[in-house]
C-alpha cells in the first residue's frame, strides 16, 4: 500500500484549499514532534498513520480544521498533549474535533467492557456535537483496517468484527458509500478469508464475460444522449465484494445478480434524468418492475437515483442508475460531499441535514436521551439502529425506517404517542393484521385510531420492538395511573 507523505497530502490539499497550507502544516510539524520515535505494528514512523488519515479526508475536500484535527487526531491519546495544549497552539474547533475523538481514557473504568461501552457511545452520540468527529473516526478506521496485516490474527479478527457492527452501519447512515464499502470488504477479508477470494474471482469473471457488451452501451447510450444535448458521463460501477457476497449468502447465483455491474448515468438536473430514463428505454427494451424512483422517493440516507432494469442486446440483464451529477456526489460520499458543495460552511448543513432527513439521527437522539447506562445504550444501538432495517410506507406514501421485527406498535408511535395511545387497528397492504405482525420490507401501514380508547395494553410492550415505542407506552400508563388515582377519567390524546 502506498505510504502518504506530506508533499503527496499537501500537493491534494493545494488543488482545493491553498489558502490553508501554513496551518495544516503546522499541524503537521506538531504532530510529528509529539509522535517522534513512536512506531507502528508496520515499523514504520507512527506520524505515517494521523497522514493517512488526513489524506483520505482531503480526498473529500475537508476544510482545514478538519484535516489540522486528523493529523492531531493521536497526540492526545497517544503524546503528552492536552486539549488546552491544542487550543493555545492551533483553536477552539481544532481542539474540539481531536478530543472529540480521543477515548474517554478513565481509571473509574471496573472493566474493559465498561470502557468500551462508554467509548463507543461517545463515538455513536459524536455526530450530534460535530458530525466531523465521526467522519475522522471513519478516516482512522479506514486506515487501521487498510494496516490490519501487521497485527496477530486474534486482533484481526476483533477488529474486523468490530468494524462491521459500529463503523459500517456509521458510515451507512451518513451515507458515506465509498468509505463503508471499503471497510465491509477490508472486513470480509480478515473475517472469511477464503469466502472473500472465491467471491472476488467470481466477480472478476462475470467482469471478465460482460465487460465488453456493457462498453458497447456506454458508447451507444453517450452518443444518444449527445443528439439530445443532454451534458452527461456514464461509468460502469461494480458491486463490492460484501454485498455480492450477501446476495450469494441468500442463495442467488452470480450471474442472478442484475446489478453486479451497472451502468452508471450522471446528467446536470432532475428533468433530464427523466428524459434519459425515456432514451433507455426507447433503446434497450426495460424490465417490468424493476424499477425504483428514488428521487421522488429518496432512500432514508439521502441517496438518491433512477433505478431500472433492462435487457442489453444479448438478452443479458443490465441496471441504469440514472442521477445528477450533485445526486452521485451525495450517493459516493453522502454527508461528506458538503465539504464540497458548501465549503465554509459544511459543518452546519451537516447537522441540519442529520436533523432534518436522518431517521436515524432522530431514533439515536431519542435513545441518548432515555438510556443512562452505557451498555444498556450500546445493546440497544446494535438491536435497534445498527441491526438490519425494514423501510414501509406510510398510507401517504412517505418512507419510515424501522428495526427488523419492528411491529404496527413501533410504527404507529413512530409517527407519534397519539396515534400509538390511540390505535385500535392495524392495516398493512389493505388487510388487517394482529399487533404483534411483523413489518416487511415495502409494506404500507394505515394505522386506525379512535380517541375513545382503552389506549396501549400491557402486552403491547412485548410486542414493541423499540425502546421509543416503549418508553410512549410506559408513559401513558403512569399518566393514567396518576389520574386514576386523582379519579379524572381519562383522554387518550397525548400533547407531545
Ligand atoms: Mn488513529
Amino acid at each position: 500500500m502506498e505510504v502518504i507523505t506530506f508533499s503527496k497530502l499537501i500537493a491534494d490539499v493545494m488543488k482545493y484549499n491553498p489558502s490553508e497550507i501554513e496551518m495544516v502544516t503546522k499541524a503537521y510539524r506538531y504532530a510529528e514532534k509529539n509522535h517522534l520515535h513512536q512506531k507502528r505494528a508496520s515499523d514504520e514512523d507512527y506520524i505515517t498513520h494521523p497522514l493517512a488519515v488526513a489524506y483520505t479526508l482531503s480526498e473529500m475536500h475537508a476544510d482545514r480544521n478538519t484535516l489540522c484535527a486528523a493529523l492531531l487526531h493521536d497526540v492526545i491519546e497517544e503524546a503528552d498533549v492536552t486539549k488546552e495544549d491544542l487550543q493555545r497552539e492551533f483553536n477552539e474547533d481544532v481542539a474540539n474535533l481531536v478530543d472529540g475523538v480521543s477515548k474517554i481514557d478513565e481509571i473509574t473504568f471496573a472493566s474493559k467492557r465498561e470502557k468500551r461501552d462508554a467509548n463507543i457511545r461517545k463515538l455513536v452520540t459524536s455526530m450530534k456535537e460535530d458530525p466531523r468527529i465521526l467522519i475522522i473516526k471513519l478516516a482512522d478506521r479506514l486506515h487501521n483496517m487498510r494496516t490490519l496485516h501487521y497485527k496477530e490474527e486474534i486482533k484481526q479478527k476483533e477488529k474486523a468484527l468490530e468494524t462491521m457492527e459500529i463503523y459500517v452501519p456509521l458510515a451507512h447512515y451518513i451515507g458515506a458509500f465509498r468509505l463503508k464499502c471499503e471497510l465491509e470488504d477490508l472486513s470480509l477479508f480478515y473475517l472469511k478469508n477464503d469466502t472473500y477470494r472465491e467471491v472476488k474471482n467470481k466477480i472478476n469473471l462475470a467482469k471478465e464475460k460482460n465487460e465488453e457488451h456493457l462498453y458497447e452501451m456506454v458508447i451507444n447510450l453517450l452518443q444518444v444522449l449527445a443528439k439530445e444535448n443532454i451534458e452527461r458521463d456514464i461509468k460502469i460501477r461494480t458491486k463490492n465484494i460484501y454485498s455480492v457476497y450477501k446476495e450469494l449468502e441468500e442463495g442467488q447465483g452470480i450471474d442472478d445478480i442484475h446489478d453486479l455491474l451497472a451502468l452508471k448515468i450522471m446528467v446536470a438536473d432532475i428533468k433530464n434524468c427523466y428524459h434519459s430514463l425515456g432514451l433507455v428505454h426507447n433503446e434497450y427494451p426495460p424490465l417490468n418492475h424493476h424499477f425504483k424512483d428514488y428521487i421522488a422517493l429518496p432512500k432514508t440516507n439521502m441517496y438518491q437515483s433512477l433505478h431500472t432494469t433492462v435487457f442489453s442486446p444479448q438478452e443479458r440483464l443490465v441496471q441504469a442508475q440514472i442521477r445528477t451529477f450533485a445526486m452521485d456526489k451525495i450517493a459516493s460520499f453522502g454527508l461528506t460531499a458538503y465539504w464540497d458543495i458548501n465549503k465554509g460552511a459544511a459543518k452546519k448543513v451537516m447537522q441540519e441535514d442529520l436533523r432534518e432527513k436522518s431517521q436515524f439521527f432522530q431514533a439515536l437522539n431519542e435513545l441518548n436521551a432515555t438510556i443512562v447506562d452505557n451498555r444498556e445504550f450500546v445493546d440497544q444501538a446494535q438491536a435497534e439502529l445498527f441491526a438490519e432495517n425494514v423501510y414501509v410506507y406510510t398510507s401517504a406514501g412517505d418512507i419510515i425506517q424501522l428495526p427488523s421485527g419492528a411491529t404496527p406498535i413501533d410504527f404507529a408511535y413512530k409517527i407519534g404517542a397519539e396515534e400509538g395511545n390511540n390505535m385500535i387497528l392495524a392495516i398493512v397492504n389493505g388487510q388487517e393484521v394482529s399487533f404483534d405482525y411483523q413489518l416487511q420490507n415495502n409494506d404500507r401501514v394505515k394505522i386506525v385510531t379512535d380517541k375513545i380508547t382503552e389506549g396501549p395494553s400491557q402486552t403491547w410492550l412485548d410486542q414493541a420492538k423499540t425502546t421509543s415505542a416503549k418508553v410512549k407506552i410506559k408513559e401513558y400508563n403512569k399518566r393514567n395511573l396518576r389520574l386514576q388515582r386523582k379519579g379524572v377519567k381519562m383522554d387518550t390524546t397525548n400533547d407531545d
